[in-house]
């Protein structure tokens, strides 16, 4: 596993995406395979997880394999949109959090985009592949 010495948050900003809602956008070029910023929020359990969802529509958890890890209180993270093709992959880093590392080169104002990975999306995708 890669060790990052630093990550690129101070270079993503969240602005409206032409994806759905807001999105998170690179101020500046990213190369690939850098840390894009940490992933980090609440940890819950399983359970938890299943009833955020449920009961507050909440759509903001990710997965680092073991624990969730709710974003729903972070400013920049939470507003990542799905592409089919996207420039970052979620990779594991702890207990608590999860990389997000850039899988090619981010130009600057690219929106920020991963897989979500979850069957439904695909369904009614609105990413820059599927609405071409
Ligand atoms: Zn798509």
């Amino acid at each position: 596993m890669k060790i990052f010495t630093h990550d690129n948050e101070h270079a993503v900003v969240v602005k409206r995406s032409p994806i759905e809602g807001k999105g998170i956008f690179a101020k500046k070029n990213i190369p690939a395979n850098e840390l894009v910023m940490i992933i980090k929020g609440e940890t819950i359990t399983g359970k938890e997880c299943e009833r955020r969802e449920e009961e507050e529509n909440n759509v903001y958890i990710f997965w680092n394999g073991r624990y969730y890890i709710d974003t729903a209180m972070t400013k920049k993270i939470k507003y990542i949109n799905h592409n089919c093709e996207p420039n970052c992959d979620v990779l594991e880093r702890d207990r608590d959090s999860l990389n997000l590392v850039s899988s090619r080169e981010i130009k600057k104002g690219e929106e920020i985009t991963i897989d979500y990975g979850y069957d439904e999306i695909y369904e009614m995708c609105n990413c820059t592949i599927c609405s071409k």
